[in-house]
């Protein structure tokens, strides 16, 4: 290790890399690598859709986030080379050297092999994304004239979600609720059709009971349909096919959104470092890459073992992970010995439409909206620095969190 001003570099500017960066600042030359120019909290994206939220709230750009002492290169990584210590960035001539790398580069959505899935199913995972599904939304409602009998209103604007975790349960919600807000203001006639296709036998899997409870109530309230036990198998630019007992079913839908499933970045699949089943990066207790003492691994992509089980693939570890790799750092810059920590769930809060969460906290579940306050309270405290909390906070509680509607195209504020 360089006594002076080692090279650190962080490549992916999530809840693992970002935060990784605010602790390091001014440790040695510190790099954040991401392919874009801001972070996401992703826990509220939902409310990004629903006009709750404005983008400058939950993705703040790197710049506005970090200071001088580090250096943010924008781009897309293409390939990290082991034996040479150094990244190369596309659309950036120079590839990068490194003492220390830290991997963060996240995961990828992961849409099975689903013929169609990937040309015509929207994602969600980024502000494109939730731009992108809004668009169509409106799209959609500016297609249905009011006097269009319900039946064909229905099928015009049927929207379906793909798998039912917390973020197809999130989402659904949210749609359905915008969509109905959006039939009174326009006075269209019948109601809008939300599906939800999930391939296991219950919602929301990786939750408790009473969270459970909570959730199934406010899909039902927002009329949200559920099919359990059901595959989608085909999907084209206006209809979804799904499979229950055998029996296939073809619906038209105005957009298919896959929240099924994640998988590890293609920056990863290339790695030549050991990995589970999954793909997932095999990390030591320290969060070091197993024999490569200078490089991290954490959130997404990494096999971490010390954590309950239920916080695998979340930001609550990554965001955690990121101190503990902080630390690890400049330990190793040092030469003192490297930590390790055990990792606990920090509470679980659940968005229900635009009206009502669901927050589990000290083992104890409640909804409404008394929840929502709570959530947006919350996760207030979680955004990266006290500077964009504040900023974030005073606007939330003075200007307000009511969501935009959809209105028609012409007559849209800021879409
Ligand atoms: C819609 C949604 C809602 C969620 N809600 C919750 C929640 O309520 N609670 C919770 O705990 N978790 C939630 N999660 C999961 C959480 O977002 C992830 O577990 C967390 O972001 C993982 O952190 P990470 O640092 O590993 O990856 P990410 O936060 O995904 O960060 C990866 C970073 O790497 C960048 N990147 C990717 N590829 C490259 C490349 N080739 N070159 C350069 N940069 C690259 C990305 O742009 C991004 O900045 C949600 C996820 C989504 C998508």
């Amino acid at each position: 290790m360089p006594a002076a001003e080692p090279r650190i570099l962080i490549v992916g500017g999530g809840f693992g890399g970002l935060f990784t960066a605010l602790e390091l600042a001014g440790a040695g030359s510190v790099t954040l690598v991401s392919d874009e120019d801001h972070f996401l909290f992703t826990p509220m994206l939902y409310e990004y859709l629903s006009g709750e939220v404005e983008a400058w709230h939950i993705a703040p750009k790197y710049r506005e986030l970090l200071d001088e002492n580090v250096r943010v290169i924008q781009g897309a990584v293409a390939n990290i080379d082991l034996t040479q210590n150094r990244v190369t960035v596309e659309a950036y001539s120079e590839p990068i050297e490194y003492d220390i790398l830290v991997v963060a580069v996240g995961g990828v959505t992961n849409y099975a092999g689903v013929p169609g899935a990937e040309e015509f199913a929207i994602p969600f995972r980024k502000i494109a994304h939730a731009d992108l599904l809004r668009n169509r939304m409106v799209a959609a409602l500016d297609r249905v004239p009011p006097n269009l009998p319900p039946q064909d209103t229905r099928s015009a604007l049927t929207f379906t979600v793909a798998g039912a975790g917390a973020s197809g349960v999130e989402l659904s919600t949210k749609v359905a609720d915008l969509l109905r807000d959006a039939f009174e203001r326009r006075a269209l006639t019948g109601e809008p059709r939300v599906l939800v296709i999930e391939m296991g036998q219950k919602i929301v899997p990786g939750m408790g009971d009473a969270i459970r409870e909570i959730v199934a109530a406010a899909l039902t309230e927002s009329r949200v349909e559920v099919h359990t036990l059901t595959r989608v198998v085909r999907i084209t630019q206006d209809t979804v096919t799904v499979e229950h007992d055998g029996v296939r079913t073809e619906f038209e839908t105005a957009a298919v959104v896959w929240t099924g499933g994640v998988r590890v970045n293609p920056v990863v699949d290339r790695l030549a470092v050991e990995k589970t089943d999954r793909g997932l990066i095999l990390v030591e207790p320290t969060l070091q890459v197993r024999a490569h003492e200078n490089i991290f691994a954490l959130g997404d992509i990494a096999f971490f073992e010390d954590a309950t089980p239920t916080l695998a693939g979340t930001g609550q570890l990554a965001l955690q992970q990121a101190g503990l790799v902080a630390r690890n750092v400049r330990a190793l810059i040092d030469g003192a010995q490297l930590q390790t920590k055990h990792f606990e769930e920090m509470g679980e809060a659940v968005s229900l439409g635009t009206e009502r969460a669901a927050v589990l906290a000290g083992g104890k579940a409640f909804g409404g909206p008394l929840a929502r306050q709570a959530r947006f309270a919350l996760y207030t405290a979680r955004l990266p620095t006290w500077h964009h909390r504040l900023k974030v906070g005073a606007s939330w509680f003075f200007e307000g969190t009511t969501p935009r509607p959809l209105l028609p195209l012409g007559i849209q504020r800021d879409t």
